[in-house]
């Protein structure tokens, strides 16, 4: 049997020796070797600051997005090669679909948001100007910069290949080179997903390199700039996270690991509710997909007392039509688990569990499986428990299958309670239609769990489910659920970034951030700046326009014709009795088209659109007889890859004669590039 191959330091290495082998989860038989003798971690790890570093830092956030995008497209045209090996680790093609699909999303997830969310820019600006003196010539702002090291990653064996992929995605936009580690029982799976990814030639050589199998002395050539994002059992976390290296060099280390995570039935979901059938749902579904391998999947379902009956009646009835057996055979709705080891694990499990309980359905030593051999194949049928909620195993023993536990409970303060035994969890579900039920144990829940999922009739056609991560959220959970957070959409990129507290003048934050900031050097343009094209424009391009007197008529015409008849605009009686402003004034609106008025070029030209204002503020009244002047200035310019312009935000500050700001704002526009 061939030996895994890793790929490090720009090409395909194999280790020496005969190698540990692996197995398939269905038929017991050898599916690939592991060895990394003979491979040099701590060279890999420098290959990947020297060269797969530099090269992701020269490209920009939405460079970095781009090719992304493209991996995701390249690897859904070959998923089904993926299916395919997937199989082998006991995965039914929809359990396939949730690991190799919920991957590319995740890519794709996040080259859209960081098109949308991030600067077509190398360092990312992270908040407002501090202003840190009165003359406002000291100001402070925090920049977010690429860590120079790499992202070590240790998978789990469950998630072979979204485990790897939403961990690259945060880490490659943050412009931070991969080191993936997949866990052996299913590394031959991730060594596929690597091969289609080196042979699309996508990636810039040393963003992302692979060790099929133990990363050696690896952690001993951990620094103060690499990251190690670890998913696994708590176990592991521990002896981790406190590797002399990682504590010596404070490298930035996050840990997703067990966790006993709960779905609640709420009271007012009494049998026959659409409420009490998508609990039963829920729990089946996490019970039975990737045959309950699931980091997030229900371990303990709290239910009212009164309904423990009718849900264990419910449950066993839909876990009785589950057909255990070879992902290839057409009946098959529950596969295998990923390896024999891991089925003594569960057994070992259920027999703590049953001390504190017993099994309501199903035989943790015998189940029937359709298509391959009971024995040879890591095959276990669906467990459901009941437990005694006071005990201490239901909410510490993670039985990682096909197992959960029902726990009855009585009272919004015990189920509170309840869950919070688990110590802290990825993920924990409400399923009520009662909103004030929901908001008690939402809030009293919330500060164990990094997730929480509120299901009923309202949202469940749109749910994504208990179980399901997503790119934008946060992934993780504190305690014993690892106490990191994956994902959570720009967040999960910043984690990989260093932010630094940046102080100085406003003409060196502006030279170091890229954009204009309020007391940098302003430039009057000789042309309008709305005839300039996306590349002539430079931050700090200003345009002075005015004034323009507002008179009694202007705001009469404008309550008229807007419909707008507030009293403060047109009452002076009513207006004088406001204590903001002591006499009529101008509408807000009306200001700020005047200023519009002003500062726009009529003409056709590069401006294509003005897509929105942010940050608007009234600051000052404006009343009849005052004259606005506006003062227009470039801030920021965001080209967009592969479109024929970009996004330009200026800086709007509309003043009165006497020189006092009236109203301040950000224009949005997008602007022709010349070459389009
Ligand atoms: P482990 O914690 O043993 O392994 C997780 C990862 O850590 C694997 O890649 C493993 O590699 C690696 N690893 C283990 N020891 C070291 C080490 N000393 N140095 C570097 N890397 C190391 O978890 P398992 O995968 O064996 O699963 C065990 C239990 O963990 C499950 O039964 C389940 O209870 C829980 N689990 C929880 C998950 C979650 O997301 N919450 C996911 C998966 C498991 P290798 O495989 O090569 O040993």
């Amino acid at each position: 049997m061939p030996l895994l191959r890793s790929h490090v330091q720009g090409g395909w290495h194999t280790g020496t020796g005969e190698g540990r082998p692996v197995y398939d989860a269905v038929t017991g038989e050898e599916v690939a070797r592991l060895s990394t003798d003979g491979l040099d971690a701590g060279a890999a790890l420098d290959y990947g600051r020297a060269v797969g570093g530099p090269a992701l830092r020269e490209l920009t956030f939405h460079q970095r997005a781009a090719l992304l995008k493209a991996l995701g497209g390249h690897l859904r045209e070959h998923r089904k090669d993926l299916y395919t090996v997937s199989a082998r680790t006991g995965a039914t093609l929809g359990d396939s679909k949730f690991d190799v699909d919920g991957g590319i999303g995740v890519l794709l997830a996040y080259a859209s948001k960081a098109k949308r969310e991030l600067p077509n820019d190398t360092v990312y600006v992270d908040g407002d100007i501090e202003p840190l003196g009165k003359g406002g010539t000291f100001l402070g702002q925090h920049v977010c910069t690429p860590r120079r090291g790499v992202a070590v990653q240790v998978n789990a064996f469950n998630f072979p290949v979204w485990g790897p992929l939403e961990k690259l995605a945060p880490a490659f936009l943050a412009g931070v080179p991969t080191l993936i580690k997949p866990a052996s029982p299913t590394a031959f799976l991730t060594a596929t997903l690597v091969e289609l990814i080196v042979d699309s030639g996508l990636l810039p050589d040393g963003a992302l390199q692979f060790v099929a199998g133990s990363l050696g002395d690896a952690f001993d050539h951990l620094t103060g700039q690499d990251l190690v994002s670890f998913t696994g059992s708590a176990s592991t976390a521990q002896t981790l996270r406190t590797h002399p290296a990682i504590v010596r060099n404070s490298v930035r280390f996050s840990a997703e690991a067990d966790s006993l995570n709960f779905s609640a039935l709420g009271p007012d979901a009494t049998p026959g509710t659409a409420e009490f059938d998508l609990f039963v749902t829920g729990l089946v579904t996490e019970m039975t997909v990737k045959a309950g391998q699931k980091c997030t999947a229900i371990r303990r379902a709290f239910v009212p007392s009164q309904h423990v009956d009718a849900v264990i009646s419910a449950t066993s009835e839909r876990l009785s039509k589950v057909v255990v057996g070879a992902p290839d055979a057409e009946s098959t709705t529950m596969g295998a688990l990923a390896s024999l080891d891991q089925r003594e694990e569960v057994r070992r499990s259920v027999k703590a569990l049953r001390d504190a309980g017993r099994i309501v359905f199903g035989d943790p030593d015998t189940v029937e499986v359709t298509g391959a051999d009971a024995q040879r194949g890591a095959f276990v049928s669906p467990l459901l428990l009941l437990g005694d909620p006071q005990r201490a195993e239901p909410h510490e023993v993670e039985a990682f299958g096909p197992v959960s536990t029902i726990l009855p409970y009585d009272g919004t303060d015990q189920l509170i309670d309840f869950a919070a035994r688990g110590q802290g969890s990825l993920a924990g579900s409400i399923v009520t239609a009662d909103t004030a039920f929901a908001r008690e144990i939402a809030l009293g829940t919330a500060p164990f769990h990094g997730r929480l999922l509120v299901l009923n009739e309202r949202d469940a056609k749109e749910s994504t489910g208990h179980g399901s991560p997503m790119p934008q959220l946060v992934h993780g959970g504190p305690g014993r659920a690892g106490g990191g957070e994956e994902m959570g959409g720009i967040r999960g990129v910043l984690h990989h970034m260093q932010r630094t507290a940046l102080q100085g003048d406003p003409d060196t934050i502006a030279a170091v951030t890229g954009r204009w900031v309020q007391g940098a050097e302003r430039r009057e343009t000789d042309v309008h700046p709305f005839r300039l094209h996306l590349e002539e424009l430079k931050p700090g391009d200003t345009l002075v326009a005015g004034p323009r007197t507002v008179s009694q008529q202007d705001v009469e015409h404008f309550a008229k014709f807007t419909g707008d008849t507030f009293y403060a605009h047109m009452d002076a009686e009513a207006a004088a009795a406001n204590p903001l402003f002591g006499e009529r004034v101008a509408h807000g609106y009306l200001i700020v088209s005047l200023a519009a008025g002003l500062f726009v070029d009529p003409d056709p030209g590069p401006v294509l659109a003005n897509f929105g204002v942010d940050n608007l503020r009234f600051l000052t009244p404006v009343t009849f007889g005052d004259s606005l002047t506006v003062t227009l200035t470039c801030k920021q310019l965001t080209p967009r890859e592969s479109a024929g312009y970009g996004e330009v935000r200026w800086d709007a500050d509309v003043t009165r004669q006497d020189g006092q700001s009236v109203a301040r704002y950000d224009v949005l526009t997008l602007v022709a590039k010349k070459e389009s």
